[in-house]
Formats: C-alpha cells, sequence, structure tokens
C-alpha cells in the first residue's frame, strides 16, 4: 500500500479545495491522509503450504524453488536493513506463513505494521499483531474440490472468531459465486469481517477459475448485494467493486506502478518496492505483490491497494471519483492497518474509473 502525495490539477476541473468543501469528504481526507507514510514490500516467509490448492499463484514460476532461509537472525536483520530503506509496512505472504511462527515474530517486532496472508488451518500466535488475511475459496465442499481441505471454514472460524486481526477475505471465482450469500451469512453470524478478492489467473492458467465477462458482472452484483446488507461486517465500497470486476484489468485501467510493470526507479512503488523470496533474495524484474499472475487478468485485492490507491491525482478531477477514490483507500486502510476503522462510504453507487 503505497500513496501519493502530490495532486496538481487540470485547468478547468475543480481545484482541490472545492472538492473537499463538503466536511465528510474533508474528514475523510484528513482520516486517510495520515497514512501516506506506507511504504510497502512483501515477503515469501515459506516455501511449504499444508494445502494445495488448485490455481495457487505461489506454485507458479520459479519462486517455489527458493531455499527457505531459516535463520530467525537473518530475518531480523532483513527487517532492520528495510526499515532503513525506508520500508514500513510489510506483507507476510508464502506459500504458507502460520507454519513459521518464528519468522512472524522477529519482522513484528522490527516492522510493527503489516499484515499476513494465510489459509487459516493453523493459528497465527495473538503476540504477531498484524492483520490477519485468512483466504476463502467458497463453501466448505467447493474448499474440499479445489483445495482439498475438509470443513475448512469451520477450522477457519475457529481459530480467528472474535480476533480483531481477521479479515476474511472471500476470493470470487467463476464457479463460486452463488456460494457467497451462504457464506458470508456463516461468517457475519459469527461476527467475523470479510473483504473480497477477485481470482486472476496465473501466467498461462486457462482453467474452469478463470474468469469472463459474465462472470465479472456477476461477481459485482453478488459485491454490491453483500455489501448493502452487512454493512457493519463487509469491508468494502461501490468503487471496490466496480475497479475489481471491470472488464479491463487493474493494469489496463490504472497502469500497475509495481516494479515488474514499470521500469521507472525515481518513485514510490518504483523505487522502494520489493519481493523477497524465502531464501531473503528478490528479482526487480518480477517484483509486485502476485508475481506470475497474468497482469491481463490482474483484478487481485492486493493489487488494488497499491495500484488504485497511487492514483489521488487522476481521480482527484471531479466530485464522485474522488469521493470513490475516498472509499476505496478508506476499504484498503481497514482491511490492511490494525485499529483503522472504516467509515461509511462516501458514495453509494460504482462510478467508470478515471479515462473509461
Ligand atoms: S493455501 Fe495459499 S499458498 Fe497454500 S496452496 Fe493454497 S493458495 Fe497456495
Ligand atoms: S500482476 Fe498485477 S500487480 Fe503484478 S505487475 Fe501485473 S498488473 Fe501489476
Amino acid at each position: 500500500m503505497t500513496l501519493t502525495h502530490t495532486a496538481s490539477l487540470d485547468q478547468g476541473k475543480p481545484k482541490f479545495s472545492e472538492l473537499l468543501a463538503q466536511p465528510e469528504v474533508r474528514q475523510r481526507w484528513e482520516k486517510v491522509r495520515k497514512y501516506f507514510f506506507l511504504r510497502e514490500s512483501t515477503y515469501d516467509m515459506s516455501n511449504r503450504c499444508n494445502l494445495r490448492c488448485d490455481g495457487c499463484y505461489y506454485y507458479e514460476g520459479e519462486k517455489q524453488f527458493a531455499v527457505e532461509n531459516s535463520s530467525v537472525e537473518a530475518w531480523r536483520q532483513l527487517m532492520r536493513d528495510e526499515k532503513k530503506r525506508g520500508i514500513t509496512y510489510v506483507v507476510l505472504a508464502g506459500a504458507e506463513p502460520s507454519l513459521v511462527p518464528e519468522r512472524l515474530e522477529v519482522c513484528f517486532q522490527e516492522i510493527p505494521l503489516g499484515s499476513i496472508a494465510t489459509n487459516g488451518l493453523k493459528k497465527i500466535p495473538e503476540s504477531v499483531g498484524y492483520k490477519i488475511h485468512i483466504s476463502v475459496w467458497g463453501n466448505d465442499e467447493t474448499s474440499f474440490r479445489v483445495r482439498k481441505a475438509k470443513d475448512l471454514l469451520i477450522k477457519q472460524i475457529d481459530n480467528y472468531r472474535n480476533d480483531p486481526r481477521a479479515v476474511f477475505v472471500y476470493t470470487f471465482t467463476r464457479n463460486n459465486i452463488d456460494e457467497v450469500r451462504e457464506v458470508a451469512g456463516g461468517l457475519v453470524a459469527e461476527d467475523c469481517r470479510l473483504t473480497f478478492n477477485v481470482f486472476s489467473s496465473p501466467v498461462g492458467y486457462a482453467g474452469p477459475l478463470r474468469h469472463d465477462e459474465e462472470s465479472l458482472k456477476r461477481v459485482q452484483a453478488a459485491m454490491m448485494a453483500l455489501l448493502e446488507h452487512y454493512p457493519q461486517n463487509v469491508l468494502f465500497s461501490a468503487y471496490n467493486a466496480m475497479a475489481h470486476t471491470h472488464k479491463s484489468s487493474l493494469h489496463d485501467l490504472y497502469t500497475c506502478l509495481y516494479p515488474r510493470q514499470n521500469r521507472s526507479q525515481d518513485l514510490g512503488l518504483g523505487r522502494s518496492f520489493r519481493q523477497y523470496r524465502a531464501d531473503l533474495n528478490w528479482d526487480r524484474s518480477a517484483a509486485c505483490c502476485v508475481p506470475d499472475t497474468d497482469c491481463a487478468d490482474c483484478r487481485h485485492y492486493a493489487s488494488g491497494s497499491a495500484v488504485v490507491t497511487a492514483r489521488l491525482f487522476r481521480h482527484a478531477q471531479e466530485s464522485a471519483t474522488f469521493k470513490s477514490w475516498l472509499d476505496y483507500v478508506d476499504t484498503y486502510l481497514a482491511v490492511w492497518v490494525m485499529g483503522y476503522p472504516k467509515g461509511e462510504n462516501l458514495c453509494a453507487e460504482p462510478v467508470s474509473p478515471p479515462g473509461t
């Protein structure tokens, strides 16, 4: 999550002060801008997983072959070096990070803002105070089919019920759209919070989970219905739904700034973002938050947290798109930052991304 704090507007468009004229808009701007200091990098904590899911991006490409560095002190030193480099936010992913809790502990001790992507089968110790994103790919029947995991949702809820770190991330594939009501109802009954992801195909993947235009429209309708139905538990906005289910990918809509797509090393993500493998090496040419994802199909929630939020300037040309952008940033801070409360959305209807 890397925001930009430069905004200069086109002539003839409203001045920035005019966009902030409504008190609730100004308040939201003041609330989100405090987080412009966030500078992320991501880290594969392990190359092992206790599941093997169809469509997993980790086991595509070369990263799965990195030899794990199991020295806790090497991880501590990496975090210290990262802090010196200006990194203020870490995304710990994998394969499965819950299998290496001692590495998570040292990361938290050195850089206390961050999040962990986990399948939720094994509980991460409460002493690790990061946000925890628990991946949900459908109901238990679907999880068994796609992830070979029995009673997965029950185990995930048992591990993370009443845990302020936890956000359940429902990944919409082409095949699980109708199940989301049942799954969301079950999570809300346990007072869990949830957000949405959209399956983005790994390079070369042509399997049944890949979306088409029709499935993306159905996903958007399902997101909007649940947002309306469970406004307290669903961390999302109408603009999130629009951006992630558009027929064009995030890269086509906003131009991705992660190094894998962006050659410039001058500013923001291009300068600071790295994606470390489990052996603590990194490769600029492959660096993004979801490497080995097909950029033409990239609608991943983690990508949006940087790709959309970094585009303040494009959204600050008009009131409805600016409010939508504020909703988007507010949503992502609530999903990614401990203690950040989601505000009421400013824009109830999906507006089109700028330039479309
Ligand atoms: S749980 Fe995550 S890392 Fe493990 S196989 Fe499934 S998608 Fe891949
Ligand atoms: S996969 Fe997504 S986040 Fe990664 S480089 Fe491509 S467009 Fe950017």
